[in-house]
This record gives structure tokens, C-alpha cells and sequence, in this order.
């Protein structure tokens, strides 16, 4: 169940995979998109632990803060996704707190929003896998690298790297890599 100071943590340990990775991401984002990944989500981490550094009142508060210094920061096609995710699982925990039913709820509105389904190689392929798992509570780091190693063999239906057709597989979605380190940085909360 989410309170005020797992989600504190939960971002803060998000935020520095980000921070770590941001260089990998872009990467990832270069040869099937246009490079700019890792720089966008870690500029909206630096935004979201600055909000976070004055205490939320209560969870809504704190998911629905983190949901806009999102999407005024990252821009691209991964803010509005993050946002509305945020967004989401704000509206859901004025009736529960259960981490499962939160991030269902935010798959729920990344799909609305972004118009994916399942295998068109996006970070909902990396929700749609691990949001049962959590339900489920049987989320494993492993289940975390096989969902986003996943996408790599995909071709792209939707965002930039469609428009690459067939010669988008090989890589991994760089957005369904930073969708893997939210899901680690929430392991790790829990454990
Ligand atoms: P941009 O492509 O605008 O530069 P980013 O590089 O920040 O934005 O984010 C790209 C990521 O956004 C992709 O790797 C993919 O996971 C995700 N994405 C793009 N379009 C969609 C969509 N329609 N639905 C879900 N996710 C998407
Ligand atoms: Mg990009
Ligand atoms: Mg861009």
C-alpha cells in the first residue's frame, strides 16, 4: 500500500536510476528515435524531487505533484504518458491505496492516452506484463529485464520509432527501459 513516504521513496530511487541511466536511454532512443529520452525523463525526475522536497499532504497530493511537474517538463511523447499515468493512479487512490489497483489504473490511462496495444513496442508492453505481477505480487527483477528485453524483438506501431517499420526491431524501447526502472525503483521500496 502506497502512504506518503513509500511514494517519497519510491520516486527517489526512480529519479536516481534516471539520473544514472539518462546517457543509456538516449542512446536507446538514437538509433530509433531521435535521442532525446534519457534527457527528457531526467529532467522531469529533477522536477519531481524538487516538488517532493516539501512533504505532500497526503498521497493524492504527492501523485497528483508529480504528475504535473511531469508533464511541464519532459515533453515529447513519454511526459504526456507519465503525466497522465501519475494522473491516474492520483484519481484512483481517493478510493484505494493498494499499489496493484493504482498502476492498474495507470496502465489503464497510458493506453487511453497513447493508443497502444500490447507488442506495438511500447512502454505498455512493460505495464501491461508487470501490472499483474504486482497484483499478483510476484514481481521479480528478472520478470522486470525479460518484459523490457521483450520490446527489442517487436516492430514499432506507434511513437517515432514506427516510422522506422521492420528496421525498428533490435533495439529495445527506451521508454519501456525507463518504465523498467520505475518498476525496480518500487521493488526495491517494497523490499
Ligand atoms: P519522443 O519520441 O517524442 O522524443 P521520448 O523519446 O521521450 O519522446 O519517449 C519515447 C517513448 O515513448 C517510446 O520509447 C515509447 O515507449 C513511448 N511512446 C511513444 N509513443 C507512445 C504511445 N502512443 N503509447 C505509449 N507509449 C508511447
Ligand atoms: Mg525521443
Ligand atoms: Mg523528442
Amino acid at each position: 500500500t502506497l502512504t506518503v513516504d513509500t511514494l517519497t521513496v519510491w520516486m527517489d530511487k526512480f529519479g536516481n536510476k534516471i539520473g544514472e541511466n539518462k546517457q543509456y536511454l538516449s542512446d536507446l532512443d538514437t538509433p530509433i528515435g531521435d535521442g532525446d529520452h534519457g534527457f527528457n525523463m531526467d529532467r522531469g525526475m529533477t522536477a519531481v524531487k524538487e516538488k517532493l522536497s516539501s512533504k505532500p499532504e497526503n498521497v493524492t497530493d504527492g501523485l497528483k505533484n508529480i504528475a504535473m511537474a511531469l508533464i511541464s517538463t519532459v515533453g515529447g511523447a513519454s511526459g504526456p504518458l507519465y503525466g497522465t499515468a501519475f494522473l491516474e493512479m492520483a484519481k484512483k487512490s481517493s478510493s484505494t491505496t493498494d499499489l496493484g489497483e493504482l498502476l492498474d489504473a495507470a496502465l489503464k490511462g497510458i493506453e487511453m492516452r497513447g493508443g497502444a496495444n500490447p507488442g506495438d513496442k511500447t512502454m505498455v508492453d512493460v505495464w501491461d506484463k508487470l501490472v499483474p505481477e504486482v497484483k499478483d505480487g510476484t514481481l521479480t527483477e528478472d520478470k522486470i529485464t525479460a518484459a523490457v528485453e521483450a520490446t527489442k524483438d517487436m516492430v514499432a506501431k506507434k511513437g517515432r520509432a514506427s516510422y522506422l517499420g521492420e528496421r525498428s526491431k533490435g533495439h529495445i524501447d527506451p521508454g519501456s527501459q525507463s518504465s523498467g526502472y520505475l518498476f525496480e525503483a518500487m521493488l526495491e521500496t517494497e523490499g
